[in-house]
């Protein structure tokens, strides 16, 4: 008998407003499991792509009614004869149902919804949570909270105030445990809507939660103001820093126009400027700092970085986190590593389309060396499901926007439930991600 139950999908809303898919499975005796996908706004070139309806007028042409018949008419009832359990099976049958490399035919938002539902159901079918089930299916034995870093300021594609670098996070220092990093992250948040308040500039909140400012004089300002409600907060010289520049959105063949007012960089001088910024800021992490096919500025910048002096405490360079240019995709991580581009990469499901090509390229950063980091989408559910992939594969790091909008909190939220349930002693913390940095051999 198919240990299945019914495999539904429809069209629900993101936290934009934009359709996306849903994937629900349900037994005669009322079990049941959703699982809903997110969508990003600065998007790498080389992501899989998402399946949208396109022509038609209905939601701008962003509905994903096809997706959803695809499902209910052709995946659900392929899935049956195979053991939900045993979830890279299942992929496996998804990829090659797919049979492109970029998920183009059924799109990598079909995909990830039926996968990350069919985890869940796995999951229930053996009586564990989904974390859990993750970690025995993929091998994990580190059952770790991953660190936070909360994204408080934002810029680029995610707010249009004019900021051109995309994401300001904090780092909380916080030792004991996720529940205090989270704390120490939002005293600081509520400080910084204070000061941001006292200066009459804007408090209201970008697409991941993040305050999006709009007298702000450039990015200096940005970590400075931060830097300044971490010691209001009490955290004084303990708070970190992390930057997503994502600088495929401001690069074209001019250079990098990273300054409104000035004229584009080439990568050798934003390499001299992100170092000048490391030295002035306690930046534990650098994301995107050059465009997605920029391989020879990637690594002339890994190269540079390798003996900066940190304002960070002098333990080691930043990360260099590599989404755009890797987009979770085993092909082009390959490349980084041949090549000694960046020293960690980001995480990102729907950027490959299944739960198991997500864990075959976390395990294949761990065996190189490189730090992982979990990330949600600017465009997200109320679906808390990346705190468990995030847990069950063990990624080093979790970045999943700020202190504020729901769809943000049901991630944190969700890893204070895991951290309650793997006990004292279960958050990585900073320490553990500066003992890669240290180790990263770049
Ligand atoms: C990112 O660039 O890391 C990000 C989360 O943004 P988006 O989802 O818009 O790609
Ligand atoms: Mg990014």
């Amino acid at each position: 008998m198919s240990k299945w139950g019914r495999i539904t999908a429809r069209e629900i809303l993101d936290s934009r407003g934009n359709p996306t898919v849903e994937v629900e499975i349900t037994a005669d005796d009322g079990r049941s499991v959703r699982a809903s996908v997110p969508s990003g706004a600065s998007k790498g070139a080389h992501e899989a792509l998402e399946l949208r309806d396109g022509e038609s007028n209905r939601f701008l042409g962003s509905g994903v009614t096809k997706a959803c018949r695809a499902i209910n008419e052709k995946i659900g009832p392929a899935l049956k004869t195979i053991d939900p359990v045993e979830l890279p099976k299942v992929d496996e049958q998804l990829i090659v149902m797919d049979g492109t490399a970029n998920k183009a035919r059924l799109g990598a938002n079909t995909t990830l919804a039926v996968s990350l539902a069919a985890a869940k159901w796995g999951a229930l079918l053996r009586g564990r949570p989904v974390y859990k089930h993750l970690a025995d299916l993929y091998g994990n034995s580190r059952l770790k909270i991953p660190t936070p870093m909360l994204n408080f300021i934002n810029g680029g594609r995610h707010a249009n105030n004019g900021i051109q670098i995309q994401e300001f996070m904090v780092v909380p220092g916080a030792k004991e445990s996720f529940r205090e990093a989270l704390r120490e992250a939002v005293e600081i948040f509520q400080h910084l809507k204070k000061i941001l308040h006292d200066k009459k500039d804007s408090t209201s909140v970008g697409d991941e939660g993040g305050f999006a400012p709009r007298e702000l004089e450039g990015p200096l300002e940005a970590m400075e103001l931060i830097l300044a409600a971490a010691d209001e907060a009490g955290y004084k010289n303990k708070t970190k820093l992390a930057l997503d520049l994502a600088a495929s959105e401001f690069y074209s063949e001019r250079g990098y126009l990273l300054h409104h007012e000035r004229a584009p960089l080439t990568f050798e001088e934003m390499t001299i400027e992100l170092k000048e910024w490391c030295r002035r800021f306690p930046l534990v992490s650098l994301e995107d700092p050059l465009s997605q096919d920029d391989w020879a500025g990637w690594a002339h910048l890994t190269r540079e970085f390798r003996s900066l002096t940190t304002a960070a405490g002098n333990e080691a360079p930043p990360l260099l986190v590599g989404d755009d240019i890797f987009v979770t995709n085993p092909e082009r991580l390959e490349r980084g590593i041949k090549s000694k581009t960046a020293t960690a990469i980001l995480i990102k499901p729907n950027q490959i389309g299944t739960v198991t090509e997500t864990a075959n390229v976390v395990a294949m950063a761990r065996e190189n060396g490189y730090a992982t980091i979990a990330s949600h989408r600017s465009g997200e559910t109320e679906d808390p499901v990346l705190a468990h992939v995030a847990v069950g594969l063990g990624t080093d790091g979790i970045k999943t926007g700020s202190v504020s909008r729901s769809e943000r909190l049901a991630k944190y939220n969700e890893l204070l439930r895991i951290e309650e349930e793997l006990g004292p002693g279960s958050y990585a913390g900073l320490e553990a991600l500066t003992k890669i940095r240290a180790a990263v051999k770049l």
